[in-house]
């Protein structure tokens, strides 16, 4: 019986949700637990519905229009005129395809955006649009699904980090501020 692993290798990993779960992963789970039918994945459509029936031996059913439709690789690009730098659109970039500093403006890498279309509701100033990617005159060919899953692992690395240096920062502060304990959590002195 195959397993998870075998089920998320055959998905797009742009992490676009529009599965109705957090991501490729917790949708292979689902389909293992058998809890979600095999054609819930826009981006990947036909191809790998079929895929996933052939692994699966099931039967290959059409794409389920209330997760979206098949429609022709996206790209996000960013108005660079409009763009406030407020960082907002780097977080939830599964890729870190969003790049530029705080007060900056900011841009995006045409060759590893996956058009997840996760970065165009945090943007105060709606400057992110989705285009085309044959129209994008740059990189017509979307990442390679491999490439976005080591992407993406390394996005949540880097936030795990993240929020662990920060939580060791406040607590280091927090001991500061209450001065040194004794054994008993009672200030000494
Ligand atoms: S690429 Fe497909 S499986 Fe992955 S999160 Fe998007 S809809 Fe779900
Ligand atoms: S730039 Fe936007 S559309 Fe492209 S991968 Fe990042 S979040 Fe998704
Ligand atoms: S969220 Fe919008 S305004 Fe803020 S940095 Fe990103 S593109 Fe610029």
């Amino acid at each position: 019986m195959p397993g998870a692993d075998d089920i998320d290798a055959l998905l797009p990993q742009t992490q676009c949700t529009r599965c109705g779960y957090d991501g490729c992963r917790p949708y292979a789970r689902a389909i293992v637990e058998g809890i979600a039918p095999i054609n819930q994945c826009p981006p990947g459509g036909a191809a790998t519905i079929r895929a996933l029936a052939a692994l699966l031996q099931r039967e290959a059913l059409p794409l389920n229009p209330e997760n979206g439709l098949e429609a022709p690789a996206l790209v996000a690009v960013i108005d660079e005129e409009r763009c406030i730098g407020c960082i907002k659109c780097l977080p939830p970039c599964p890729v870190d395809a969003i790049v530029g500093a705080r007060k900056l403006m900011h841009t995006v890498v045409a060759a590893i955006c996956t058009g997840c279309e996760l970065c165009i509701a945090p943007c105060p100033v709606d400057c992110i649009s989705m285009i085309p990617r044959e129209a994008s005159g740059e990189c017509p060919a979307s990442p390679e699904p491999q490439a976005n899953r080591t992407r993406y692992l390394a996005h949540n690395e880097r936030l795990a980090h993240r929020a662990e240096r920060h939580a060791t920062l406040l607590a280091a502060r927090k001991q500061a501020v209450q001065g040194p304990q004794n054994s008993t959590g009672r200030t000494a002195g």
